[in-house]
């Protein structure tokens, strides 16, 4: 065997050993809150289709108009062929809900940022980075060649003082809005105020708050009132639209920049134009029908009620997605099997996705939950719970 195969086979084998090898699942038939994984229908809190979207009627009738008119492939680049009337529409769709000037559609949210970082900044500038940052942030900022600083957990004060320091032509704040594995929201005011203060961009990704935050899911920056030329802003379109995809909005010339130079727009195939067909149709529900950012807020509301006096800590946050902190990796991994064993499905996220001794299940919830659907997990978790002291206090006899 080659010996680049055999070392691979021996990580492989040290994953595995670690219980860290990751499986895939396979799922059969659409997204919605009851998946069909294998044989077995299971109530799920694992996706991101926060709006309940993603197999939606009017998205279904939209991609399939889309499809007659445009057939299945853009067949080149934008720049080339690719860019059909339909993208051209979504785009515009895009920046008039998000209240920007311009936006550009790119074909996923990680080559956005893999594709807007790099035509920002290069050797010679520098990236400032949360802590808990998505892996897309981090792989765009480094592919630059920028130097890249990480500041702690929203640490405002921290950034600042590196903020102070830097004497590099450009600076580039990143950061996600809502961060993926905690769901709490990221200071964004006051990381404006410093991009502003000291002569710095601020690059926002909303993957998780586009079609959540704000009114009618206007996004993180319509909801705290954001506006400014010095920020870029992702929006995801695979999460809360349902779809795929994702758009960079910002001011119209920064958005011409990246037509030219973001390589991840430039040298890629454009995607299936009945997407953007879908994509329409998901925009056009959010802002008529705004009765599911309503709805998932009861949900949120009720799932940390009904989860508040169990043994395990939620972090705070006020989006959908939850996170109950086990600490322990193998009890994470327990928990997850003791809910799936009762038909449910919440993903348990351990070391290295998220940091040393924070296991946790991550529990997303979406629109198309019902609150009883909500009531039946935080009782199976409540059942667990008693379990799990149970099985503790005899340890502790045992051990006496
Ligand atoms: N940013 C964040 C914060 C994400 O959570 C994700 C997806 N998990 C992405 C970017 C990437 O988006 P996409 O799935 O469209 O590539």
């Amino acid at each position: 065997m080659p010996e680049l195969l055999t070392e691979i086979r021996d990580q492989l084998a040290a994953l595995q050993e670690q219980k860290l090898l990751r499986k895939r699942r396979i799922v059969d038939g659409p997204q919605g809150p009851l998946l069909d994984v294998e044989g077995r229908q299971y109530l799920a809190f694992c996706s991101n289709d926060y709006l309940g979207l993603a197999n939606h009627p009017a998205l279904r009738a939209a991609a399939q108009a889309g499809l007659d008119q445009y057939g299945v492939g853009a067949s080149a680049s934008a720049l080339i062929s690719g860019h059909t009337s339909v993208v051209e529409e979504l785009e515009l769709a895009l920046a008039a809900f998000t209240g920007l000037p311009r936006a550009l559609h790119f074909s996923t949210g990680y080559m956005a940022n893999m594709g807007t970082i790099p035509a920002l900044v290069g050797p010679g500038d520098i990236v400032f980075s949360d802590r808990l940052n998505h892996a897309c942030l981090i792989d765009g900022a480094r592919l630059s060649g920028a130097q890249f600083r990480v500041y702690p957990h929203a640490d405002v004060a921290r950034l600042e003082q590196l903020l102070a320091k830097s004497e590099h032509p450009r600076k580039l704040v990143v950061t996600d809005a809502v961060f993926s594995m905690d769901g709490d929201i990221a200071p964004l005011p006051e990381l404006l105020a410093l991009c502003e203060k000291y002569d710095a961009w601020l690059l926002v990704d909303d993957a998780h708050g586009f079609g959540v935050l704000g009114p009618q899911g206007r996004g993180s920056l319509a909801h705290f009132g954001l506006q400014s030329q010095r920020i870029l802003y992702m929006g995801t379109l695979g999460k809360a639209a349902g779809v795929a995809g994702a758009f960079v909005a910002g001011d119209a010339l920064l958005i011409e920049w990246l037509l030219q130079c973001a390589r991840t727009y430039v040298f890629t195939t454009a995607s299936p134009p009945m997407l953007a067909s879908a994509l329409l149709a998901a925009v056009r529900l959010m802002q008529e029908e705004d009765w599911r950012q309503q709805h998932l807020r009861t949900l949120i509301a009720r799932l940390r009620s009904g989860l508040a006096s169990l043994p395990w800590p939620l972090l705070p946050s006020e989006t959908p997605v939850q996170a109950l902190i086990v600490e322990d990796n193998q009890l994470a991994l327990d928990l997850m099997a003791g809910l799936r064993e009762q038909g449910i499905w919440v993903p348990a996220i351990r070391p290295p996705t998220v940091p040393k001794g924070t296991a946790r299940l991550r529990i997303s919830l979406s629109a198309a939950h019902s609150i009883e659907q909500v009531d039946q997990l935080v009782s199976a978790l409540h059942a667990l719970a008693e379990n799990h002291a149970d099985a503790d206090s005899r340890r502790i006899a045992r051990s006496i």
